[in-house]
């Protein structure tokens, strides 16, 4: 149970509040709407830890979470989300590029994508940026209750053939914070990124 009883630190609106590096993090980035609070709330095993955004978009913050491990749980602020003015967007971008290809401490990236609609140009940019870092990034395909066994199936195999693209450290499962499967799945992926 690596995120359960995980406690709110810090949230920060611009690059230059980063809390020091202190501790493993591993960051969760998707889409907005896409089931990101959601998902963190499963697994933390709480249901509000990570605020479920009314108004898609306006959650711009970055979220610190310590976990019991000693890690860090970071929720970055949801993209894409269309009515946000293009300048606010374009600073939030910034900031998502700034904390992946910067961050010295984050470990690895956790990529919630709505398992109707995988890898969009976003979730795409977000794999541009983080991969080349060699760290491992796992894609969550979440609300997987909304699809068929069939579908379920047929959607991770074409997800797992695309994810190939950006190297060796990416993997995929399905997941469904209704359901709460996959649960144990994302805590095999991610526990060795920050335990020792
Ligand atoms: P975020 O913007 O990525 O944080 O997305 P939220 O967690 O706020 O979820 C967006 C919407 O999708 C909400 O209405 C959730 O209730 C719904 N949702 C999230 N996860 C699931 C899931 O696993 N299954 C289903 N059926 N709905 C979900």
């Amino acid at each position: 149970s690596l995120f359960r009883h995980a406690t709110f630190e810090i949230s920060i609106a611009e690059p230059k509040g980063l809390p020091a590096p202190n501790g493993r993090e591993v960051a969760f980035a998707g889409r907005s709407n896409a089931g990101k609070s959601s998902a963190i709330n499963t697994l933390a095993g709480h249901t509000r830890l990570a605020f479920v955004s009314k108004t898609p978009g306006r959650t711009q913050l970055i979220n610190f979470f310590r976990l019991r491990c000693g890690g860090v749980m970071v929720d970055l602020p949801g993209y894409g989300y269309a009515e946000v003015p293009e300048k606010i967007r374009r600073q939030w971008q910034r900031l998502l590029e700034q904390y992946l290809t910067e961050r010295e401490n984050l470990v690895g990236l956790v990529l919630i994508m709505d398992s109707r609609r995988p890898l969009t140009p976003l979730d795409r940019q977000m794999l541009d940026w983080f991969a080349p870092s060699g760290r491992p990034v796992h894609v969550l395909l979440t609300k997987a209750d909304k699809l068929t066994r069939s579908e379920a199936a047929k959607t991770l195999a074409a997800t797992r053939k695309a994810l190939a693209a950006w190297g060796d450290a990416v993997s995929v499962q399905l997941f469904s914070s209704l359901k709460k499967t996959g649960i144990e799945e994302v805590e095999r992926v991610v526990a060795p990124w920050l335990i020792d």
